[in-house]
């Protein structure tokens, strides 16, 4: 039986797994992402370290049916294979990233955002029940989006489709790295989000916190942080999360009005606040859905973890091969 190559390429660490064609990992390993001279090494050796690994296990190209790989935020061609001005990876003219690969290894190469990758994870594999209609959303150093309608991954005339941590969610509010303002990455990623709002509410606040006193001090603070002394009764902090949680639910009330998919799925690092997010999250987008819709759309957590994207990524050259089959 044949096997899948997925790949998770991120700012400092490329994840790589083999993986069988029902989505099991059956070995995984990471290497450090270079991103020197203008990201040039990067393609290289992620071809080098499969060829290695592949010799290790004592495979071939032949025990392997395709290469799916998740990239960082930047401009991906899914058709042409290219990624343009992924800025974390130094990046910044086009890179034909599946000809490269393709030059290299000789097998299918399918390249998406690793939003994208990971919501086709959980899809596959993880919190979405294989229900067709899912979307994902990661809370990490972004927002990150993926919606999968009637089981097609979602991009838009323009590549922005699911771009959910742009949706507005106060008008006229924090100014986003998008150049709008008022958007759900303000709000809800890690440090641009909770952090930021956990600063400007700390100034308005006069009481007894010890989130309070952190941030007077000059302490630095994380989003983990502001929920473990949330979890612990601080006041301020459960102010803060309650307005995480009330942008957070708004905006997954538009995604769930619009879409009314199965289940809504909340992943990356802030996602690890578990239930105390989940829980108001969840009545924050009752209360603002519509009634079909809040019947029957379902606010989950993820359950991949760090391994949505590689297995994700995986499932994307799974696609490609059954397509090339019809
Ligand atoms: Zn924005």
């Amino acid at each position: 039986m044949q096997k899948l190559i997925g790949i998770d390429l991120g700012g400092t660490t490329t994840k790589f797994a083999f993986l069988d064609m029902d989505g099991n990992i059956l070995s995984q390993w990471r290497i450090p992402t270079d991103v020197s001279d203008e990201g040039s090494h990067i393609v290289p050796n992620i071809s080098k370290s499969i060829v290695d690994r592949m010799a290790k296990e004592d495979f071939t190209v032949e025990d392997f049916a395709g290469i799916g790989m998740g990239t960082p935020p930047g401009s991906v061609d899914n058709d042409a294979g290219e990624v343009n001005e992924a800025f974390n990876l130094n990046w910044r003219t086009i890179q034909p990233v599946r000809e490269q690969i393709q030059q290299e290894l000789g097998l299918p190469f399918v390249i998406e955002n690793d939003a994208n990758s990971a919501a086709l994870g959980e899809f596959w594999k993880g919190a979405g029940s294989e229900a067709d209609n899912v979307v994902f959303v990661t809370l990490g150093t972004g927002v990150g989006g993926g919606v999968i309608a009637d089981g097609h991954l979602i991009h838009g005339v323009n590549g922005g489709g699911g771009e959910i941590g742009h949706i507005t969610v106060k008008p006229n509010g924090f100014l986003c790295t998008c150049g709008k303002r008022g958007c759900l990455e303000r709000y809800a990623s890690a440090t641009g989000g909770v952090v930021n709002v956990a600063l400007d509410m700390a100034n308005q606040f006069h009481g007894n916190s010890q989130l309070k006193d952190q941030i007077d001090n000059g302490q630095s603070i994380s989003s983990k942080t502001v929920f473990f002394l949330a979890d612990h009764g601080d006041i301020l902090a459960n102010q803060v999360v309650n307005e995480v949680c009330k942008y957070l639910g708004l905006a997954l009330s538009h995604v769930g009005n619009t879409l009314n998919p199965e289940n809504i799925i909340i992943g990356g690092g802030v996602s690890n606040a578990g239930n105390t997010l989940l829980q108001l999250t969840t009545k924050y987008f009752q209360d603002n859905a519509f009634p079909a819709v809040r019947d029957s759309t379902k606010i989950k957590l993820a359950q991949l973890g760090n391994d949505a994207g590689v297995i994700g990524a995986a499932s994307l050259a799974l696609q490609f091969k059954n397509s090339m089959n019809v």
